[in-house]
Order: C-alpha cells, then structure tokens, then sequence
C-alpha cells in the first residue's frame, strides 16, 4: 500500500536509534537517504532514545562514528522527559538519582538539586554504575515515601550478541522489595508525547514515531493516536507482531522503505 495521506499533517519523525536507525555500529542500509527524503519532502525529524545511560553528546559520537551527522537539538533522551518533569512538578524538590556519570552531569545541568540522604524524590535511571549500596539506599527512601519516578520501562537494552538488564528490570526489583511502583516516562508516555510536542513547538498530530520496538516505540504512536512505523530491522519479527495486540500503522522492513510514503 503506498498511502500518502497518513502523513499529510506530519512535521516531525521522531525516529528511534538503536535497530532503527543503526545496527551496532553500522547505520542500517538506507536511514540516511531517507533523512535526505524527508527533508526535500518539507518534513523533519529528531532522534528519541529511551536510554538514559546515553546523553546527547554519546548520541552524536555514536552516530557519526557510524557515518551520519546531526545536530544536538535532534537528540531527544528519556532523562530530559524526566528532567523536564521534575522542574515543572516537583521544582526544587531534591533527588537521590540511579544514574551514571552522563546522567547525573545532565540533571545537574539542568538544575536539579541532587542529595544522598533523605531525598524528596527517588529517580530511576539506566545506572550502568549501580551498586548494592545504591540500591539499598533507594529502596530505603522509597518505603520512606519518597515519590519514585523510572525514566522508562525497557526490560532489556539490545547490545552486541544479544541484551543486558535495562531500567524496567531495576523496577521489579525495586517493586519486589518495597511493593512500591514508580511514575514511567520515556516512551510510550505521554509525557514524552507532551515532552515532545513542547520541545518541537508543534501539535501531537502533527508527529509520527519509528522504532523496532512494540512495547515503547509503536505503543507511544497508537495509544496516542499518532501514527506510528514499525521496521523490521531491529528486535521484532514479524512472528512477533503477529502475535502482539499492538498495532502499527505501517509495517515495514527497513526506515528506507519509508520513502515513498513521502
Ligand atoms: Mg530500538
């Protein structure tokens, strides 16, 4: 089916990285020309990643290592999802955050007041740093009251041979433990929706998202009413999808595929 209409109202792609735009460190066959396409159709487009373990800057490494450059304000991250959340709803609030060092630099430079002891508020982020200690404290202070916040539910992050433990895993644990669920953000939120809509100063009709994955990437463009790509070039199969209830306006096997619905 070539149908144009379902993008007719589109301003931003908001493409997703990893098994969507590359592979590894390869960029998948045709994802540039296709950001080439889409800007000489009138479109744009930014990157959203649900990994928190990644900032801006590790982003544009990664893709130009791959062979395609941007520019910072197209990477988009679930830790600003949660920044943003943070000194809109709780400004000033202290924060006891699970985060590596390139999160942690980003909520600083956002102006979140950070603290080990006694923390208003407890975030979960993908901390490649965790500890048994860091874990202690947190679910400590969550059974305390603090108000507990993940900035998105990935179980699992897709590396080189196959996938290690992500920020969803930590929110069993920490549920499991303290019987204790936090506020998620990321994809498939709507606060990423709001997140985005603001950022990019258009309306939610007016995007459409990309990705490999069900669970976030389609499940943010239908229970939002957006449309919403699934490529076959990342983690799910197309025995997958059969066998899911979520529904993608498109389903094709690779970004490029994408051109002519433009
Ligand atoms: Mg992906």
């Amino acid at each position: 089916m070539q149908n144009k209409e379902i993008f007719r109202k589109t301003r931003f792609f908001v493409l997703d990285m990893d098994g969507t735009f590359y592979l590894g460190d390869r960029l998948i066959d045709g994802a540039a020309d296709f950001v080439d396409t889409l800007k000489a159709s009138g479109k744009d487009y930014c990157f959203f990643s649900n990994n928190s373990s990644n900032n801006v800057e590790s982003c544009l490494q990664k893709l130009e290592r791959a062979g395609f450059k941007t520019t910072p304000d197209r990477i988009v991250i679930s830790s600003h999802v949660a920044a943003d959340y943070l000194n809109t709803r709780h400004p000033g609030q202290t924060v006891f955050l699970l985060g590596n060092e390139k999160l942690t630099a980003d909520f600083i430079a956002a102006g979140i007041p950070l603290t080990l002891e006694n923390p208003d508020v407890v975030v979960l982020g993908f901390d490649t740093t965790l500890t048994y200690e860091k874990i202690r404290a947190a679910a400590q202070y969550i059974q305390q009251g603090a108000f507990f916040i993940a900035t998105h539910p990935d179980l699992n992050c897709p590396v080189e041979g196959g996938f290690i433990p992500d920020t969803g895993s930590m929110i069993e644990l920490f549920a499991a433990s303290t019987g204790k669920r936090p506020l998620v953000l990321g994809k498939p939120t709507a606060f990423t929706v709001d997140y985005l809509t603001k950022k990019l100063g258009c309306e939610r009709d007016e995007l459409a998202f990309v990705g490999d994955r069900l669970e976030t990437d389609i499940a943010i463009g239908a229970d939002h009413h957006i449309p919403c790509v699934l490529v076959l070039s990342g983690i799910t199969t197309n025995e997958m999808y059969a066998a899911s209830p979520i529904r993608a306006d498109i389903v094709t096997p690779k970004l490029a595929d994408l051109r002519k619905y433009l």
